[in-house]
């Protein structure tokens, strides 16, 4: 897919810079000072989000001006932003991202010279790359009941496909041999399953790269046990931010994590770290995040050359042994912000002496298909409806009375569930209930179709005794049940 950068007359890409809160100015300003050292063709446009935004009384922290900006630059090298706790606000970061689109997050950790850590000398070289618009973070939250309370995990067909295809793209720019898919299938296996069945479909594309699923848990495990093994790590959001907060640890930790926010539109380059305030102002955070993360921007917009030029001299410095506070503490041996920025710009271009460099190619964006309808069903029925009461009553009562309600229509009670598990008609299980409770309630005709009007009478009937606060068809799609069983249901 075409990449989307605005070129001026005079041959400069525009990118949006925002400095950010905290420690956000300081690291942004060395990255730039790095970036125009190495003579990449860029022209800012620097605009303000976060902190003094809200101050504003702009509940997005982003500002239209702010918006308009990546509108026209489509390229974003931001600081970290800082997020309100306690007053309403929205994260001006997931606004970012959600504004647009940037459904994929790519978060590289790779080991560092003279940054010690337990796993130094093992030739730790991996890439998270994160969906990062969909999963559990879609934020549709509700409290069923004074007591119980929902999150919606949405995991789309088409969210999966654009997350994959972008990571075997990363692998293929990157020279990378192994793809690995990291989900919670095992359990959740249809929205964690769509994940899974995706990868192991569009792998069949991608026959030069070894593709293997993992459940995410022992992932994390391996993770910590042998990260060497991984290469290319593909996961849903929420196992995403976990796993890769999880490596930039394996590294030296945040001051050496950088990441990309890739869409279709645009892509914003960041830190994974925050604005970390206690330091702002010090002179004494670690730069190499931001730098490394305008070195994605680099090769993003297509200026390979300054991309490796910069990333061979942040790594020779560091082979020098200018280290900063996060990696030497608080001795004098600690170089200043500036002083490291200084020591990038002295060594760029400078081969290091035994960090292993990549060959880079330009990273080439998946193209998924626009259409809302991405899947197509020749066949479908409503076969059933799950309706979700609030009931204070013992479960025996409230089974009959449901299965009394319906009595005459075109259902029957099937089961009556609590957070998952069948407790009646009764199996013995000891389950603890609380007031929430799913009523399965299926059509009797084995090939029937319920219609509109007989799912609204169906939810009327029970909602005629009990206080329903949530309603879901049973589909069927090309023969397959659209839902899965309740624990302990047949
Ligand atoms: P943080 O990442 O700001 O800081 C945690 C600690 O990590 C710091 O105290 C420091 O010891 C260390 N650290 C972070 N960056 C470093 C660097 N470059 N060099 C050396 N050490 C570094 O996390 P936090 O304290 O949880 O969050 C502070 C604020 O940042 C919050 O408002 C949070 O919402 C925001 N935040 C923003 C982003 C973003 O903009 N993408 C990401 C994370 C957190």
């Amino acid at each position: 897919m075409e990449r989307k950068v605005h070129v001026t007359p005079s041959g400069r890409t525009l990118v949006t810079l925002i400095p950010g809160d905290g420690i956000g100015p300081e690291v942004v300003a060395a990255a730039r000072r790095i970036v125009e050292a190495a003579g990449a063709k860029i022209e800012w446009e620097e605009r303000a989000a976060g902190a003094s935004v809200f101050k504003q009384g702009i509940a997005s922290g982003v500002p239209q001006d702010t918006i308009e900006s990546i509108r026209r630059t489509r390229v974003v090298l931001k600081g970290p932003l800082e997020t309100p706790v306690g007053f309403g606000e929205k994260s001006a970061n997931v606004t970012l991202r959600k504004l647009f689109e940037t459904y994929g997050n790519i978060r590289p950790v790779r080991e560092f010279p003279g940054v010690k850590t337990p796993y130094s000398g093992r030739g730790v070289d991996l890439v998270v790359v994160r969906e990062n618009v969909e999963d559990l973070y879609a934020g549709i939250e509700h409290m069923q009941t004074p007591g119980v309370a929902q999150c919606l995990k949405l995991i789309s067909r088409k969210g999966s496909e654009k997350i994959i295809r972008l990571g075997f793209e990363v692998a293929l720019a990157e020279g990378r041999k192994r793809v690995h898919c990291a989900t919670k299938a095992n359990i959740m296996k249809l929205t964690e399953g769509l994940m899974k069945r995706t990868f192991e479909a569009v792998a069949k594309e991608y026959p030069q790269i070894e593709a293997q699923h993992i459940i995410v848990d022992n992932c994390a495990h391996q993770l910590v046990k042998k990260p060497e093994q991984f290469d290319v790590i593909i996961t849903t959001n929420m196992n995403g931010d976990i796993l890769s907060d999880l490596t930039s640890a394996l590294i030296g930790g945040l001051g050496f994590a950088p990441s990309a926010n890739i869409g279709a539109e645009v892509a914003i380059f960041e830190a994974v770290h925050g604005s970390a305030p206690k330091y702002a102002g010090k002179n004494v955070i670690n730069p190499t995040a931001v730098v490394l993360s305008a070195v994605l921007m680099l090769r993003h917009i297509g200026e390979m050359a300054a991309a490796a030029a910069i990333e061979h001299g942040v790594l020779s410095t560091l082979e020098d042994g200018i280290l900063m506070r996060d990696v030497v503490g608080d001795s004098g041996a600690a170089a200043s912000t500036t002083a490291f920025t200084d020591a990038v710009i002295q060594r760029l271009g400078k081969k290091p002496k035994s960090a292993k460099v990549r060959d880079y190619r330009p990273l080439t964006l998946p193209t998924v298909s626009s259409d809302p309808d991405f899947v197509k069903t020749s066949r479908r029925r409503v076969v059933g409806v799950d309706v979700f009461v609030e009931s204070s009553l013992p479960v025996e009562q409230l089974g009959r009375s449901v299965g009394e309600l319906v009595t005459g229509s075109p259902v029957d009670l099937k089961m009556v569930e609590s957070r998952g598990t069948k407790i009646y008609p009764a199996t013995g299980a000891m389950t603890d209930t609380v007031d929430h409770y799913r009523c399965r309630l299926m059509q009797r005709a084995a090939d029937g179709d319920l219609t509109e009007a007989q799912v609204l009478d169906v939810v009327a009937r029970v909602g005629a005794k009990h206080r329903w606060m949530h309603v879901e068809k049973l589909n069927e799609f090309d023969g397959v049940p659209g839902f899965t069983k309740a624990q302990g249901e047949d």
